[in-house]
């Protein structure tokens, strides 16, 4: 019979220590790793609890931006002072996630790591290639109204339900890492990883690599920004679409821009196409249609999610619209 073993750090060295071995997960705020252990879904061979680690504040850098620790709790960082006043998207993004209980629990790098809410992958009565690689898709022909129009492939057509990494990914954010091979720096836009054949592995973290903290950069003075989610019920669900917009307008021109969509995509889903059409432009509804027409060229619909793209193109157009209204 296999032995589960269990096991608390004290330092981040010791984390990566224990869990550098095959089977090893790390546990902060247990709000997805437990569930999906209660239903086999995830099986470890070890658990390191990380709660001990001294990566819980959040903090200021000496030439501008933050720098959000890896445990940082979801609450403690969605009324963070700064990031209500300067990274407000996050702040939104953050608070329309999950019920208040699990945002006192979830923490910055174990929401990063979110598993897809795919009902296939969380039952083990279907064939998933995320679960088990090389077993089919069941969502292929399944009832596929929640899955993505963007990123798939005939593997998996599985999102990612985070909003805190929707908008990160429009904040540019940079995720740091510590493992067996030492640190690295990551910029969120290649962390993640399409599906492709590969649909076991989500992103570039290696085994034993833990996330320490998060960076942002700073944002020059006058940027707007906002996030906007879009679901079946105002509360305690994930997004069917979500939009994330960081925007700076000078004389009714958009100067720059950064966009990126949740609900829609495999992998919190950046928007240079969306980015491109919008810079140097003004700040009109016709623009933001363009843009939102530019960011949906590629989406591909399933059976029972067509109705994704055209909602994806409104939560992109309204967010715009409420970002670059004169006060
Ligand atoms: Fe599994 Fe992905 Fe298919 Fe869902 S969409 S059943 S997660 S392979």
């Amino acid at each position: 019979m296999q032995t589960f073993r269990y096991s608390q750090a004290q330092t981040v060295e010791g984390a990566v220590r224990a869990a550098g071995s095959a089977g090893g997960a790390f546990i902060a705020g247990g709000t997805t790793l437990v569930d999906l252990m209660k239903l086999n879904v995830l099986q470890p061979r070890s658990v390191v609890d990380i709660n001990a680690l001294p990566l819980d504040r959040v903090e200021s850098l000496p030439g501008g931006g933050l720098r959000i620790g890896a445990m940082v709790r979801n609450s403690d960082l969605a009324w963070n002072q700064t990031v209500r006043q300067q990274y407000v998207v996050l702040s939104e993004a953050l608070l329309s996630g999950a019920s208040p209980q699990l945002r006192n629990m979830a923490t910055t790098g174990g929401n990063l790591l979110q598993k897809t809410r795919c009902y296939y992958f969380r039952d083990t009565n279907y064939v998933c290639n995320k679960r088990q690689p090389g077993s089919g898709c069941a969502a292929q022909d399944g009832f596929n109204r929640i899955h993505a129009v963007l990123g798939g492939s005939e593997h998996c057509v599985a999102t990612h339900p985070s909003d805190m990494a929707v908008a990160m990914m429009a904040l540019e954010a940079t995720v740091h890492t510590q493992g067996p091979k030492g640190e690295r720096a990551i910029a969120l836009d290649e962390f993640y990883l399409v599906p492709g054949s590969t649909p076991d592995r989500e992103n570039v973290l290696q085994p034993g690599e833990l996330i320490t903290h998060v960076t942002l950069p700073a944002l020059a003075s006058g940027t707007r920004s906002r996030y906007l989610k879009l679901r079946d019920r105002a509360q305690y669900e994930f997004a069917l679409a979500s939009s994330a917009v960081v925007v700076s307008v000078s004389g009714g021109r958009i100067q720059r821009a950064r966009v990126a969509f949740g609900g829609v995509g495999t992998k919190p889903w950046r928007s240079r196409e969306a980015e491109k059409a919008l810079e140097g432009q003004d700040a009109s509804s016709e623009n933001f249609r363009r843009a939102a027409d530019a960011a949906m060229a590629d989406a591909k619909p399933l059976k029972y999610n067509a109705f994704k793209i055209e909602l994806a193109k409104r939560a992109l157009v309204r967010t715009l619209t409420e970002t670059t209204q004169v006060a």
